[in-house]
């Protein structure tokens, strides 16, 4: 079993935009040899909106060098872009954005979900791009709910749905430009599960919601994140009450990640270019 690095807890919360209230669980500026290739984790809610009339979020802003993935639990997001994409990602859905090369975007919420108001539950999982794919276009994936096995585990311990990589035979729907697992895992109050994670990858589990013990050294609640050491094959997972979780596993990307805001790249000069490039408009516009 794998031995924990760090572990970080329930982190204090700010604003995206005004629609989102989130918690940062991990940042690229921490650690990061043992994060990678993912860079960040907001988790956003869960918190009750109130009806109103205009939608709230975070207006037009740049990404370069990575991939955003969103994952919705309660409430929906509206997502528009400077290629003219747009869409909704629902209860349960996942956007994989690829910003790649670079583009603009809103993340707002939906018409629907402004007007009735009600719980907002998601989290904004950054993974890293290698330095040859920095710059390929911007791509959308667009993974609802019904793409994304779910795996039942033994004794009814609980669920994992494969967002991407592979977990006990199925394969998530997701393209990814490395090797990497993210499992959306539910696992029920007194049941415990072993997880299997690739020799040399790197693994993270934020526990979003209950109470678990990882292997027998350390006691997670809500919105508290663990490291582990890169040795070992796999984690036992304990929960003491229904527990909701991300567990990210991937292969390291042995490159300089050298970030600033909305851009992640390998050097400083490159995001120099980043900044450039944005205020010169070479991002695009919004339609
Ligand atoms: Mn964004």
């Amino acid at each position: 079993m794998r031995k924990v690095s760090a572990v970080f807890n329930s982190p204090q919360g700010h604003w995206v935009g005004d629609g989102f209230p989130v918690r940062t669980m991990f940042s690229y500026d921490r650690l990061s040899r043992l994060l990678s290739p993912f860079l960040l984790l907001d988790y956003a809610g869960p918190a009750e909106f109130a009806p109103a009339a205009k939608p709230r979020g975070v207006g037009a802003h740049p990404h370069r060098g990575f991939e955003t993935v969103t994952i919705v639990y309660h409430g929906s997001v509206a997502h528009r872009d400077s290629a003219g994409n747009g869409g909704v990602i629902g209860a349960g859905d996942v956007q994989w954005m690829t910003a790649g090369a670079g583009l603009l975007h809103e993340e707002m919420h939906t018409a629907e979900f402004t007007r009735t108001g009600g719980l907002l539950e998601a989290a904004q999982l950054w993974v890293n791009l290698p330095a040859l794919h920095k710059a390929t276009p911007p791509r959308y994936q667009t993974i609802t709910s019904a793409q994304i096995p779910s795996i039942t585990l033994p004794a009814e311990a609980g669920t994992v749905r494969v967002i991407a990589g592979e977990f006990a035979g199925q394969r998530g729907p997701a393209d990814c430009f490395t090797p990497l697992n993210v499992w959306d895992l539910r696992l029920q109050a007194g049941h415990e599960v072993q997880l299997p994670i690739p020799a040399g990858w790197n693994c993270v589990v934020a526990l979003l919601r209950g109470q678990m013990d990882v292997g027998a050294e350390q006691a997670l609640g809500a919105a508290d994140l663990v490291i582990f050491e890169p040795e070992g094959d796999g984690l036992l997972l304990r929960a003491h009450s229904d527990c909701l979780a991300l567990v990210l596993s991937g292969e390291p990307i042995a490159e300089p990640v050298v970030g600033y805001g909305p851009f992640v790249m390998n050097t400083r000069a490159e995001i120099e270019t980043a900044f450039t490039d944005y205020q010169t408009g070479l991002f695009g516009t919004m339609p």
